[in-house]
């Protein structure tokens, strides 16, 4: 069987000697010393400034809305992504509006992010789909005209270049998910990369009751710790993230070398590399997903209709907006196996498979 993803587990010795420490210091949470540590580690491995972690990386949105004070009024979001974004501002008592995707890229169009901004419009919400890197000079432009916050669902641009630096440090705050399934993870986990100190400092109080230095409540606050011994997996996994990262993206090339002419790939923006968090590929139509899909199973090869379906066309977001290009990529993408430990001969069996589905 080749599953679709599979959870990166490091060397259990590793994971096993943080362990101990815990034992010795019985120092469960509360940012504790191991949160301290790889708040401080992938700050510095990710070329960030102000880092937070958090419990989730759902957590890491609603918290980050709550620290800009956005508790009402509507945020521009995509309807090409996973559930917990729109699901994380209506959470918040924000509505989401859907802005359609370019065809090429799948991220948000910031054309239409501006044909739906009104006096209501508080945040824009893009997410950088699969970890290619969004407009991000664009979206900056029409967030400041309007005075808008912008909040990016950076969850798959875990260690994502743009322009030489890390996307992570665009918009007033970015999120990450440190989620089993993502490249790389705590078990569960999350962090928001905020641009201001300030937010950081309010951020750290949310996520702890709102509490303030003397233990007295400055704002209602929520719990969104992290754990200690979540933090052990996330300090296990980044000695040898680098390597991860590295095999990652030769699987991804693999998959677009033996695939080439067959299936059409997300555009990537020329100012960054593909990350290896995902491998999606684009079929002539929905009928070809399913053919793919059937041929795939047969063999005992997972495959997965992500994003699908358009959440435009979901009714519990409320806006369901018209967005013709998520809607009409939804139905034609899937995305095929891709995991740390995946080999080069997974990947032609894959593509083996894929090649003889579609002729
Ligand atoms: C995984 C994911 C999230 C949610 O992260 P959790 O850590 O699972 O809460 C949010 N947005 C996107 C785009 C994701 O893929």
């Amino acid at each position: 069987m080749i599953p679709i993803v599979k959870p990166f587990l490091p060397d259990i010795g590793r994971y096993q000697s943080y362990l101990d420490d815990i034992y010795a210091r019985t120092w469960l949470t509360n940012n504790g010393p191991l949160v301290q540590e790889l708040e401080t580690r992938l700050a510095e491995y990710l070329g960030v400034e102000h880092l937070l972690l958090v419990a989730n990386g759902t957590l890491a949105l609603q918290v980050a809305f709550r620290t800009f004070g956005l508790e009402e009024g509507e945020a521009i979001t995509t309807p090409f992504t996973f559930a917990a974004t729109p699901g994380a501002l209506r959470w918040q008592n924000l509505q989401p509006r859907f802005a359609d995707i370019c065809p090429d890229s799948l991220n948000i169009a910031p054309d239409c992010v501006e044909n739906l901004i009104t006096e209501t419009t508080r945040a824009i919400v893009p997410v950088h789909v699969f970890g290619n890197p969004c407009d991000v000079e664009r979206l900056s432009t029409i967030a400041q005209r309007h005075g808008l916050k912008v909040i990016y669902d950076a969850a798959h641009a875990f260690a994502c270049q743009y322009k030489g630096q890390t996307v992570l440090q665009h918009g007033d705050a970015a999120t990450l998910s440190l989620h089993a399934t993502k490249m790389f993870h705590c078990v569960e986990g999350g962090a928001i990369i905020f641009k201001e100190r300030e937010a950081l400092e309010k951020a750290r109080q949310l996520i702890n009751f709102g509490f303030d230095r003397h233990n007295v409540p400055a704002h209602v606050g929520i719990n969104a710790k992290m754990s200690e011994l979540h933090a052990a997996m996330g300090l296990a996994m980044l000695d040898i993230f680098p390597e991860i990262l590295a095999h990652r993206q030769a699987l991804m090339q693999a998959y677009q070398q033996q695939l080439s002419g067959w299936v059409t790939f997300q555009e990537w923006s020329k100012d960054s590399r593909n990350n290896g968090a995902y491998a999606p590929i684009i079929l002539p139509s929905e009928a070809h997903v399913f053919a793919v899909m059937d041929a795939l199973q047969a063999v005992n090869i997972q495959s997965r209709r992500y994003f699908y379906p358009n959440l435009a066309e979901v009714s519990v977001y409320g806006d369901e907006g018209i967005c013709p290009t998520s809607a009409d990529i939804s139905r034609r993408i899937l995305c095929l196996p891709l995991f740390a430990n995946m080999t080069f001969e997974e990947v032609s069996t894959v593509s083996e498979t894929v090649k003889k589905a579609l002729s």
